[in-house]
């Protein structure tokens, strides 16, 4: 019988999706993966609740730095029951640094969910998966195939770069019609009897030969299935993507320290902070535009509701910070008060000590410059 060639096509490519095509990448990747694969936390079994945690945290992060927060995170609540009956503040204390502060908030809610709607075992199904907060189409597809097996490809920005190499795409890819293609050629040339082993085994490959910048194709596995790198493109695709313009932001942050060494937090609603504290606990801070000193005590005066004509504020070092696009300076000022005010949504704390609030990184390295 004729072998009909499979072909996919996406953008202006044609992708070999050939039957022998298919079988020989797989082998090969799966070959390399299983004698190469490294050995990470969340690999040491196939725990449902590890591996969520995991590409919860791996979401925006590298990996070197989600290690000793999984572990710590898992050491706290090592099932998803634990982690349901947590204090939101606990759960967030133990993200604290990590960032993207939504992921813990999302992460402890779905919990919940789980508990209530699915008798405390991560859904199998893909509909449900979706359904919980913070879980979308890559995160469900990574966890119910490595976890449950399920046949449904991945695709995170990784991926999709691994692929173009393979078919020669150019252009952006995040257009959404190229991504829907990649999408359905990820979904054709996945291994159906290993779904969990392929979806990692190419994100392995992405993160360690096929990187961004610089892929290494005489160590890759699947180089004589590239078209990328037999017509010496694949430091060129994907195209480099146009880089939003960094935004300068200053902030003023006042750090208040009565005799005792304490200090006063806030939690300051709002869509700046937000973006800078997620909602966290921080110092009373605001944006300024000419001179810190004066907005600083100007907004303390309106928050605390105090007269701060015989206020004095030391300034300290200035702190930079990068969020996303946004290049920030904050200058604090060490403000000793002889008492801190008692007001609702703040918190009092010992200066030295904030671990056990949760509290972003940038309120931490305030906090550092006002240390003795
Ligand atoms: Fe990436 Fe090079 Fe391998 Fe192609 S041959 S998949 S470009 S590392």
């Amino acid at each position: 019988m004729m072998r009909t060639a499979a072909r996919g096509r996406i953008g202006a490519m044609r992708f070999p999706l050939a039957v022998g095509y298919r079988s020989g990448i797989q082998r090969s990747l799966l070959a390399w993966f299983r004698a190469h694969r490294r050995e990470l936390p969340w690999r040491a079994n196939r725990d449902p609740y590890r591996i969520w945690v995991a590409e919860i945290m791996l979401q925006q992060t590298r990996i070197a730095v989600v290690e000793p927060y999984y572990d710590r995170f898992l050491k706290s609540f090592p099932s998803i029951d634990g982690l349901m009956r947590a204090r939101p503040r606990d759960v967030l204390r133990l993200w604290a640094g990590l960032g993207y502060y939504s992921r813990a908030r999302n992460l402890h809610r779905a919990a919940r969910e789980i508990v209530t709607r699915h008798g405390g075992v991560f859904p199998r199904t893909h509909e449900d998966a979706l359904a919980l907060p913070g879980i979308g189409r890559y995160t469900a597809a990574a966890i119910l195939s490595i976890a449950y097996d399920m046949p449904l490809a991945a695709v995170d920005g990784n991926i999709a770069r691994v692929l173009a190499r393979l078919g020669a795409v150019r252009g952006d890819l995040r257009q959404p019609q190229r991504w829907r293609k990649l999408a359905s050629t990820a979904q054709e040339l996945l291994a159906a009897h290993a779904p969990g082993d392929w979806n990692q085994a190419l994100m392995e490959l992405g993160e360690t030969i096929c990187t961004p910048q610089i892929p290494r194709c005489g160590l890759c596995p699947v180089s004589r299935w590239c078209l990328a790198h037999k017509r010496g493109l694949a430091g060129k695709i994907p195209a480099g993507r146009r880089k939003r313009a960094s935004v300068k932001v200053r902030i003023a942050a006042a750090v208040l320290r009565d005799p005792r060494g304490r200090t006063m937090l806030v939690r300051n609603p709002g869509a700046h902070h937000d973006a800078l504290f997620s909602r966290m606990w921080q110092f009373p801070a605001v944006e300024i535009t000419h001179d810190p000193a004066t907005e600083v005590k100007a907004h303390l005066g309106e928050m605390l509701r105090i007269d701060t004509a015989s206020l004095e504020l030391t300034p300290l070092q200035a702190v930079r910070h990068g969020v996303t696009f946004r290049n920030i300076t904050f200058m604090p000022f060490l403000v000793r008060v002889s008492r801190l005010p008692k007001l609702p949504r703040t918190r009092i704390a010992p200066l030295a000590n904030l671990g056990r609030i949760p509290v972003s990184s940038a309120t931490r390295k305030i906090a550092a410059t006002a240390l003795p």
